[in-house]
């Protein structure tokens, strides 16, 4: 009997709302080289260019919407919460807000989110809904010049480890939804999962770096296999 569940998801899962995934065939991100845009060094070389690639991001989320997988996981986490049946955790490694606009009490952004500016001079983060290439004056400590996107951008320490690790170790399922099974600490969660005892399930479109670590893999477009997922736990209820 599942009780503990921790759900994983990744690019893949957004793809079907018309948001690019990461590694496109070409190993650029929308046209860039992950170097020029995801990391401390590309923000300290090109400051512009890394704001105004992100001002994109974060505009272009006005124009999608969640599709069916994300639907279905905030589904599946009302009825969790709703019959008590246990402890359920959503962590993404998505910086776009479609888990959120679905719908979730327990969702923990690890790589950070486009809605949200850090300050480096003050290290208040808050959200934020326009762009940063203007310069803006921090909302906490007053200060201009000082905001940049709250992403952690390679070769930084992900958000929310401690919580993270936690609650792997108490889960008997874990599944994981469009991802891609390269970035860590990420992909290391599958071996944390069975390391507790967890069952371990993967949904890809294609199977992915980590599928020989899964109990399980299921491979398809998530907006397909998601929901027809959580209607199967649901229907074991
Ligand atoms: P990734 O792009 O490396 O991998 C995406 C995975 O999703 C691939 O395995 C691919 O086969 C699969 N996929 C593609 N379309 C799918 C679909 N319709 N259904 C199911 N699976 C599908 O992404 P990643 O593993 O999340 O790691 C990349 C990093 O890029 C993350 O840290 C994330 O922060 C960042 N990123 C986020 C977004 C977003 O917020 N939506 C978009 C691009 C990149």
């Amino acid at each position: 009997m599942v009780r503990n569940i921790v759900i994983l998801t990744g690019a893949g899962i957004s793809a079907e709302s018309g948001v690019p995934t990461f590694r496109a065939a070409d190993g650029l991100w929308e046209g860039h080289r992950v170097e020029d845009v995801a990391t401390p060094e590309a923000f300290r070389r090109n400051p512009a260019l890394v704001q105004t690639f992100y001002d994109q991001r974060r505009a272009f989320l006005g124009q999608v919407v969640p599709n069916a997988a994300h639907l279905a996981l905030a589904r599946l986490e009302a009825q969790w919460r709703e019959r008590g049946l246990g402890e359920f955790l959503l962590v993404t490694q998505n910086v776009d807000d479609l888990h959120d606009r679905a719908g979730h009490n327990r969702l923990l952004h690890m790589h950070g989110e486009l809605n949200s500016a850090l300050c480096t001079a003050c290290g208040a983060a808050r959200p934020w809904r326009g762009p940063l290439i203007d310069d803006p004056a921090c909302p906490a400590c007053q200060r201009s010049g000082s905001l940049r996107p709250d992403i952690v951008w390679f070769g930084e320490m992900p958000y929310h480890m401690d919580a993270i690790g936690d609650a792997l170790s108490r889960c008997d399922l874990f599944v994981s939804i469009g991802t891609s099974g390269a970035v860590y600490p990420a992909a290391g969660f599958v071996q944390w999962a069975k390391d507790a005892g967890a069952r371990t399930l993967e949904l890809n479109l294609e199977p992915s770096a980590g599928t020989p670590m899964f109990d399980e893999a299921r491979h398809g477009p998530a907006g397909t296999l998601v929901p027809a997922w959580v209607e199967e736990m649901l229907g074991a209820l």
